[in-house]
């Protein structure tokens, strides 16, 4: 039976980190606890080699690039923490209920693009302060802690400051770049950097978990470069799967600046609609639900009132919806800029007659073809203006005038 870490792909050092970790807050539990001996252990006084103050602290951030497994690294981390062994063996219910997101002393926080307000942090951190149920430990997980609000921000860092004695905050960001978390933040937290695993690691987690075929599995896992997730939806998604042809035939259509400028506008739409997709039956669900809470119509004393308060609410939820979708038009525009970045980065070690192996075989010829005709010094400035493009996107530039000017320079180089 594979324990909790068994899906933290190609992170050995991570996952070292973290298993010390889990032994030293269980040996915090046993001193607290003296009688409370899991079954099967020694009942010996802590770990050799474990010292419970340097091993387990309160305030974690995992980072590390998009879909190295920052999440699945607290997730795992989290059910170690309550694992009744203290190990995260998998089996105990301890840990199967962390890993299914039900166990009553772990509150997995997700934003979803919409950023985490003041008041729901409050009440978060509040709740985090009271006694775990379990008698373990009270565990916060918050995805994208980079899209906390300030004031969200600064609820939270009075929580790791002054942290309950069994508080365990997780946070998961993409950096520990003040753009990402806060300086202050980050300096009460014990950073566990998660590294690009690589794609013979991928593959092989694809085939044993998820029984893709190993063919099937050593492309994905390639063309994804290192996003555990993509691979996977690469492998079983045929729409995924569209959805990186038409963008890998960019190049090939770009023979002037008309048909740069149509391929801008394709790849923009392409984004919006899978981003549309993406977002619409949530937004559909949210607002009946609310609408259903809120109560159709009414008459009477107070009913004036209260539909001045609904139309707030449906506003307020207008906004963040809003928001929600711009940040998923983004993500589906980054993750076509990094499909087209690893075209262009095969071009460039073809000219440079590198011996790596190409990010897109299925699209190798063609970027053979590119090399020849640009050499390396015109595969590295289009690998440049697509690297561009993202980091504009990033800074706010308008999609539309980035991604036109990337394939301006993709065309004439
Ligand atoms: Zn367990």
């Amino acid at each position: 039976m594979p324990d909790v870490f068994a899906d933290l792909v190609g992170q050995d050092e991570a996952v070292a980190t973290l298993r010390h970790a889990a032994a030293a807050a269980a040996a915090v539990l046993r001193a607290a606890h003296p009688v409370a001996v899991g079954p099967g252990q020694a009942r010996v006084e802590g770990q050799p080699g474990v010292d419970p103050v340097a091993g387990m602290t309160h305030a974690w951030i995992f980072t590390g690039p998009p879909g190295s497994g920052r999440s699945v690294a607290a997730r795992a981390f989290a059910a170690a923490l309550q694992c009744a062994y203290g190990t995260g063996c998998g089996e105990c219910p301890g840990c199967h209920t962390t890993m299914t997101g039900t166990h009553a002393d772990v509150r997995l926080v997700m934003p979803e693009g919409l950023s985490i307000g003041v008041g729901e942090m409050r009440a978060l951190v509040l709740r985090a302060a009271s006694t775990p149920s379990g008698g373990r430990w009270q565990i916060v997980i918050i995805e994208d802690a980079d899209r906390l609000t300030e004031a969200a921000g600064n609820a939270l860092l009075k929580a790791i400051e002054e942290p309950p004695p069994r508080t365990v905050f997780l946070l998961c960001a993409p950096s520990t770049h003040p753009d990402d978390v806060s300086v202050t933040i980050r300096s009460r937290c014990r950073v566990v950097p998660l590294r690009q695993p690589p794609a013979a690691a991928v593959a092989e987690v694809l085939v044993r978990r998820d029984g893709i075929a190993p063919d099937v599995a050593q492309w994905a896992a390639a063309a994804a470069q290192g996003h555990v997730g993509r691979a996977r939806r690469l492998a079983r998604d045929p729409e995924a799967r569209q959805r990186r042809d038409a963008v890998l035939a960019v190049p090939r259509r770009l023979t002037g600046v008309g048909a740069a400028l149509d391929a801008a506008s394709a790849l923009i739409e392409a984004a919006e609609a899978e981003a549309e997709a993406s977002v619409a039956e949530a937004d559909a669900a949210e607002r009946a639900a609310l609408q259903t809470a809120l109560g159709a119509g009414g008459t009477g004393r107070g009913a004036a009132g209260a539909m001045r308060g609904a139309a707030g609410q449906l506003k307020d939820l207008e906004k963040r919806q809003k928001s929600r979708a711009t940040r998923a038009q983004r993500d589906a525009l980054d993750r076509a800029l990094v499909d087209l970045a690893g075209f262009y980065r095969d071009a460039l070690t073809m000219a440079l007659r590198a011996p790596v192996a190409p990010v897109h075989t299925d699209t190798a010829a063609m970027a053979e073809a590119g090399a020849q005709k640009w050499d390396a010094e015109g595969a590295l400035r289009r690998l440049e203006a697509v690297l561009e493009c993202r980091a504009a996107i990033e800074a706010n530039v308008k999609p539309r005038i980035a991604v036109e000017a990337m394939m301006l320079t993709l065309w004439k180089g």
